[in-house]
């Protein structure tokens, strides 16, 4: 038995045995998507789980909140974009840093070593045609099917309908008010 299986009294196995594991998407254009998903790797992590999230498009140049919270609570993060493509205005860039984003995606789900796998704005990239919503939908039914107990997360504005059609769990964050339409720019502690 680990260290951690001793810590948080269960055995990996059993752990396994007794999990189905969630596809869950967050959508929609309010916020709270990358929050939610942090906020469930938070409550993950006080139970043992391995997380690690993967995020598509924010800039690996960047620090966040969340980068220094996760190194408290044990929680990998990879930032891997080259920023959000109003940014970048080179498609062809972000493609190709998509795709390999992607490749570290497929290389931790099927490590075997993650019980909650979280890739922050797939979504997006998908929707913006950066990734072929067939390889992603393909891979993510290979890999539940080898892993049952295994939770993944993805977010992003406009999910399309071939990965809500295999999820378990999906949520769309509807826009009531939000603070930019008052002129309120993104803060430290609120946005990053
Ligand atoms: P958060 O990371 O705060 O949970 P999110 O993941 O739901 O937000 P994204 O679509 O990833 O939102 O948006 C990227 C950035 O745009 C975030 O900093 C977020 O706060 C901001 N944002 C989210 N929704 C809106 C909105 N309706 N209008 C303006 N900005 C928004
Ligand atoms: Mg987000």
């Amino acid at each position: 038995m680990s260290t951690k299986e001793k810590k948080y009294k269960w055995r990996r196995e059993d752990y396994q045995e007794q999990t189905r594991g969630l596809l869950m998407v967050h959508t929609g254009n309010g916020k709270g998507k990358t929050t939610c998903a942090l906020g469930l790797m938070m409550r993950a992590a006080g139970r043992g789980l391995k997380c690690c999230m993967v995020q598509f498009m924010k800039s690996r140049n960047d620090r966040y909140g969340e980068h220094e919270s996760a190194e408290l609570l044990g929680i990998e993060v990879h930032t891997m974009g080259d920023g959000f493509t109003w940014d970048t205005k080179n498609p062809d860039q972000d493609i190709k840093t998509a795709r390999e984003t992607w490749e570290l995606c497929v290389g931790k789900l099927r490590s075997r070593d993650y019980d909650m796998l979280v890739f922050d704005e797939l979504v997006y990239v998908l929707s913006y045609k950066m990734l072929p919503v067939e390889v992603v939908v393909e891979e993510l039914k290979a890999i539940r099917k080898d892993q049952p107990a295994l939770h993944i997360v993805v977010t992003g504005r406009d999910a399309p309908p071939e990965l809500i059609e295999i999820a378990d769990l999906v949520t769309e964050m509807t826009e009531i008010k939000h603070p930019f339409t008052a002129g309120i720019r993104a803060q430290q502690g609120i946005e990053f």
